[in-house]
């Protein structure tokens, strides 16, 4: 969906405490060109972004949003963020956003070419209409990532942990998926290991058991699966990192795709298998994700 709402920022150094930002925010029209042609992160795609959901004007997990950027700031060697510029700049997007679901996006830059700053901006938009992917679900295939379990460890400069602006081999996952004649993918490892999904994590069910293949795998921590495992656990289910095998996806009692915006879509099969969908169980689910949650 097209952004309503768009903020330049003049990024500040991470020590800097002055409490009010304003001046380092330049609204612009978001449907005017704004960027130079020597921007790194339309070249390149040399930048990181977050996707926040936004629900009745409330920024979901803010927090977690913000560490997972200056995690993946520092895995690609730009200046760490200046939380309080970040958290101003999301209040000023999210005061934007009507009731409803919105999406807040942050973008950090390498910025331009021999430049001496990265570029950095926020955007609102209004959120697709996710409601029947929430019931209906999703069929997924799994696609091999090319990478081995152990991948990460010895190649960092691959960036398997940082969301970066780099999205073009998760869009070629999909329209693979959907040449497959599915709805979605699962990455998996060369070495058979569920990975993630091109914008999701995956969450799977083997009987009271919520599993999810752990972060150190290349793969990104999803704030959407942490903050469901926090749900869980309180409702008394048992939740774990853990290693699932590409086999025994397709023996789940129920698996999920969970993110910021689409929230949790059912899994209804696997690589043409059928999977077993507990309709209320993801209702809830989704309910749960659609209140405000810091
Ligand atoms: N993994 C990938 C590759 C993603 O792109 C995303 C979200 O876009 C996720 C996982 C889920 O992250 P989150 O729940 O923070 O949206």
């Amino acid at each position: 969906m097209a952004a309503h709402f768009a903020l330049l920022i003049d990024p500040a150094a991470p020590d800097d405490e002055r409490r009010d930002f304003a001046d380092t925010f330049q609204a612009i029209d978001p449907t005017a060109p704004a960027l130079s042609v020597g921007e790194l992160s339309s070249q390149r795609g040399d930048g990181i972004f977050e996707s926040i959901g936004v629900i009745d004007a409330h920024p979901q997990e803010l927090e977690a949003h913000l560490e997972r950027l200056a995690h993946s700031a520092a895995l690609c060697d730009l200046p760490a963020p200046n939380r309080d510029q970040w958290r101003q700049a999301v209040a000023a997007a999210a005061a934007q956003c009507g009731t409803g679901e919105h999406v807040i996006k942050l973008i950090l830059s390498r910025g331009v070419e021999h430049g001496p700053t990265p570029t950095a901006w926020v955007t609102a938009s209004d959120a697709a209409d996710f409601t029947a992917v929430r019931v209906h679900g999703v069929r997924v295939v799994t696609l091999d990532r090319g990478i081995d379990s152990t991948t990460s460890a010895r190649a960092p400069w691959l960036l398997l942990g940082a969301k970066t602006l780099s999205y073009a081999v998760n869009m070629a996952a999909l329209r693979e998926a959907h040449r497959r004649g599915a709805d979605d993918a699962i990455f998996v490892s060369s070495d058979g290991i569920v990975l993630e999904a091109p914008t999701a994590s995956v969450i799977a069910r083997f009987g009271d058991r919520f599993v999810t293949p752990a972060p150190g795998s290349g793969i990104l921590h999803g704030t959407t699966q942490v903050s469901v495992f926090e749900h869980l656990a309180t409702a008394g289910h048992e939740t774990a990192y853990e290693t699932i095998r590409t086999a025994e996806l397709a023996r789940a009692d129920a698996a999920w795709l969970v993110s910021s915006v689409r929230l949790a879509a059912p899994v209804v099969s696997v690589d043409g298998a059928a999977l077993a969908v507990d309709a209320q169980f993801t209702a809830s689910l989704n309910r749960y994700l659609l209140t405000p949650r810091d």
